[in-house]
């Protein structure tokens, strides 16, 4: 799983509903991968604006890896932060592991880089 599909989910366990604690899900205890992927800036750039910068920071730090405070005012002529950011998002992957949420404490598996999003009937 790419940490940009990470960027995108959030807990739905039912009445887990509090917006600061489904999301980001947090880490646990995860294999990580680097898969070489070919770059491309446009789909970069385009993006952008669905990536929650915080969350991916938040993220970022807690995997020990690199990333700018802030995205750049012009990212599309800032070659540097689009290799790191294509190196971060895109060829950076989860291979084991889970994700926990800060909001209920639902564990989501992640075997062979698939996320396990089903949850117990009592949790729908
Ligand atoms: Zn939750």
């Amino acid at each position: 799983m790419r940490l940009i599909t990470h960027n995108m989910l959030k807990c739905h366990v039912k009445n887990c509903t509090d917006p600061d604690k489904q999301f980001p899900l947090r880490f646990k205890d995860v294999q990580l991968e680097q898969i070489e992927a070919d770059r491309n800036d446009e789909f970069l750039v385009r993006m952008l604006p669905r990536i929650d910068w915080a969350a991916l920071l938040k993220t970022a730090k807690e995997l020990n890896i690199e990333l700018p405070d802030k995205v750049p005012e012009s990212p599309a002529d800032d070659g540097e932060f689009l290799s790191t950011l294509h190196t971060v998002i895109l060829e950076t992957h989860v291979k084991d592991g889970s994700m926990v949420c800060d909001g209920c404490g639902h564990e989501y598996k992640i075997t062979n880089g698939i996320p396990n999003m089903l949850l117990a009937e009592h949790e729908i």
